[in-house]
């Protein structure tokens, strides 16, 4: 057997079985967007660990080194995000091929700083290593949450509503426009849809408040895509969701692409992933006031997609009919 019979979750279940959680109080070990550390009576610490790899993640003619350093740490602000955590400290492995050019590795970090900057992030150290091959960046991200403020992935329950911030799908759309060679800078949609992609939204000031409102109930954020993602919170909540495919909304950049091109936008909205979005479920009697606050906060609209139901598995309705084409979301190891 390989592995890749085995999956990447098929894999990620084998380490965890391999290796007990310590007996100890409000620790959460494999199985979340970030691992949580109990600090003090109050507070945990959040803990993320993300990988991107030349010709995986990335195919370096197709991102500009500053958004590349930009995405590594936005990736991991995400899965902070997704705990309603706020993240602080950062530490950074890079493992360079010896021909890297400078210039290169300088935008890399100009890149990384201003996100860092930005969302006040330190960055406390990391490890660098040569590469026989290809380049790959590890960025570790430490954060802190009120431990009552805690969303995981389980804590769905039936009747709630599902909610998504911003727009699946752009992403993997830029990622077309990238492979595809449609790199057609002076067109608004391509650029924008590439930008998508390349330099991902982070929603880290949406998931700390998202994080203070005891209706919601889970959350995760968007890395493989609504399907696969939903399947998570599915799974480890134990019930059913339904996601109404008229109400997912879709970028007008992504319908144009899509129109112009023949692109399968439900595909691409709910398979395709690095949308980085956040997923949750809250409260159905509260979800007018929660989209109204959050409009009224972040100047954008909180979509509701679906909902939690007894059961369990994702399935997708469009019309009031059940979507028979089935929609995976991304495994590293499987075709
Ligand atoms: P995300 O997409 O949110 O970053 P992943 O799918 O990468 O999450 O990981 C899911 C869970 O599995 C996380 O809790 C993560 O810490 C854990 N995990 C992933 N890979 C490993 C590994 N090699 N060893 C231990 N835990 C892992
Ligand atoms: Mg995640």
């Amino acid at each position: 057997m390989q592995v890749k019979d085995l999956g990447e979750f098929g894999l990620i279940q084998r380490i965890s079985d391999k290796f007990q959680s310590p007996d100890q109080q409000g620790f959460i070990g494999i199985g979340d967007d970030c691992s949580v550390i109990p600090k003090d009576d109050l507070n945990s610490y959040l803990v993320t660990c993300d990988t991107l790899i030349e010709n995986i993640h990335f195919l370096t003619p197709n991102i500009e080194p500053n958004d590349l350093g930009y995405k590594s740490l936005a990736v991991n602000l995400s899965d902070i995000a997704a705990m309603g955590g706020i993240p602080e400290y950062a530490f950074l492995s890079m493992a360079l091929p010896v021909e890297t050019d400078t210039a290169w590795i300088d935008k890399f970090l100009d890149g990384l700083h201003d996100l860092a900057v930005r969302e006040h992030v330190v960055l406390a150290g990391g490890d660098t290593t040569k590469s026989p091959g290809n380049i790959a960046i590890t960025i570790t991200v430490i954060g802190i949450i009120e431990t009552g403020n805690i969303k995981r992935r389980t804590g769905a329950e039936p009747g709630d509503k599902l909610f998504v911030t911003g727009f699946t799908g752009d992403s993997g759309g830029g990622l077309r426009l990238l492979t595809e060679g449609h790199k057609n800078e002076t067109d608004q949609s391509v650029t924008d849809l590439i930008r998508a992609h390349n330099r991902p939204k982070v929603y880290t000031g949406e998931g700390i408040w998202l994080g203070t409102l005891p209706a919601v109930h889970a959350m995760i954020d968007l890395s493989d895509g609504l399907a696969s993602d939903a399947r998570h919170i599915a799974e480890s909540s134990r019930v059913a969701i339904r996601i109404d495919l008229d109400e997912v909304p879709v970028s007008e950049n992504l319908q144009i692409k899509a129109g112009e091109y023949g692109w399968d936008t439900t595909e691409l909205v709910i398979s395709a992933g690095e949308d980085y979005s956040l997923l949750f479920a809250a409260d159905a009697s509260e979800s007018e006031q929660i989209q109204a606050a959050y409009f009224e906060k972040f100047g954008e609209s909180l979509n509701c997609i679906g909902e939690i139901r007894e059961g369990e598995g994702v399935d997708f309705y469009r019309k009031g009919k059940k979507v028979k084409k089935p929609y995976h979301g991304f495994d590293h190891f499987k075709k």
